[in-house]
């Protein structure tokens, strides 16, 4: 074994508004006793977690860390440990090597294609798909499936889209036509999946491949990623607006977050809104039989015209169903009421 004297420390710096926030912020609300704490060389370091994934905490880490080197460096002494939760940190004493090299001429084939389909199957800023996982991704690789286009800032958008289905569509064990969409693929999984189902087993949603409206949004944000990802070597990060490639800002939290529709999308084919709601617009809307929810003995919803608001709407069943559900509040109101008083 050769010993490098370069020793290579990277840190990851994150922007407020970046595509990894809405990331960084869910990781940490799963964390317990996610305070900001005060780090310093002589105090302990809370656990690995609250480090981690508190921002501040980490950038205090970070900074510590950085200053030390730089110091190292100068001929300065660094202290010998660092005291993590109480506990001193011994240096790893296993090791394994992987040979990169090797790997590479292995896999030589797939190697172009790898940064495009991991972004295309799941990582920090992009959506996964339920039960596609990497060795899923990998084996459609080996199969012959390429993935050109994504990340390459000049491909053609519908170029990328067209490769993305297939893959994807391939994931799925399906086959994408010339001009068939991932919602034809959705439609033709479900089909194949509730044959081989028994009947008596409820059909998952999520194990579906995703509508093309979706799966358009999620393949932005991929294509967007592996720019970043490809021009890392040069040091100059496309010139690319996430908020054009599936992202919206939110003001309130300062974060970025995706697009999962865009706009305007229908939830569901006209025939089947017709269905489920109302468009009633006289003074007392929902009164009379020639409300479709009333004649089909229904209360109105927030997809009906009037919004099924109780002020608003005159459906005999919206407000029956409205008598219940505050019935059943006073009950829990009730409820709460003893427990307090056995406190
Ligand atoms: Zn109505
Ligand atoms: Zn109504």
């Amino acid at each position: 074994m050769t010993v490098s004297s370069n020793v290579f420390v990277l840190f990851d710096k994150y922007h407020k508004k970046s595509i990894k926030s809405s990331t960084r912020a869910a990781r940490s609300a799963g964390v317990q006793h996610c305070k900001e704490h005060v780090i310093t060389l002589t105090t302990p370091i809370p656990s690995r977690d609250v480090v981690l994934n508190v921002a501040h905490n980490k950038e205090q880490l970070i900074e510590m860390i950085t200053e030390e080197l730089l110091d190292r460096t100068q001929g300065l002494r660094l202290p010998n440990r660092l005291v993590v939760t109480g506990k001193a940190v011994t240096p790893v004493e296993v090791w394994t090597s992987v040979n990169i090299g090797d790997t590479v001429t292995k896999h030589q084939a797939i190697v172009p294609q790898l940064l495009a389909a991991h972004a295309l199957t799941g990582c920090d800023t992009v959506g996964c798909y339920f039960r596609i996982g990497k060795i899923k991704a990998v084996k459609v690789l080996k199969a012959g499936y390429r993935l050109d286009s994504i990340g390459q800032p000049e491909a053609q958008h519908e170029t990328i889209i067209r490769e993305a289905a297939q893959f994807i569509a391939a994931c799925y064990g399906e086959k994408v036509g010339p001009n068939g969409s991932m919602s034809d693929i959705r439609y033709r999984h479900w089909i194949s999946s509730m044959g081989i189902k028994c009947a008596a087993s409820v059909h998952q949603l999520k194990t579906l491949p995703p509508t093309s409206e979706a799966f358009v949004e999620n393949v932005k944000r991929a294509h967007f990623q592996a720019c970043i990802w490809r021009s890392a070597l040069t040091g100059e990060a496309p010139d690319m607006d996430p908020l054009e490639n599936a992202w919206v800002s939110d003001d309130n939290f300062g974060v970025l977050m995706s697009v999962t529709l865009p706009p305007q999308t229908e939830i569901a084919p006209a025939a089947v809104m017709k269905l489920i709601q109302c468009g009633c617009s006289s003074e007392t809307p929902c009164s009379t039989e020639r409300c479709g929810c009333v004649a089909g003995q229904m209360s109105c919803s927030a997809f009906c015209r009037c919004r099924a608001e109780i002020r608003t709407c005159r459906n005999r069943w919206t407000m029956l169903k409205q008598r219940i559900e505050d019935a059943n509040d006073s009950d829990k109101d009730e409820s709460n009421d003893e427990d307090d008083s056995d406190d």
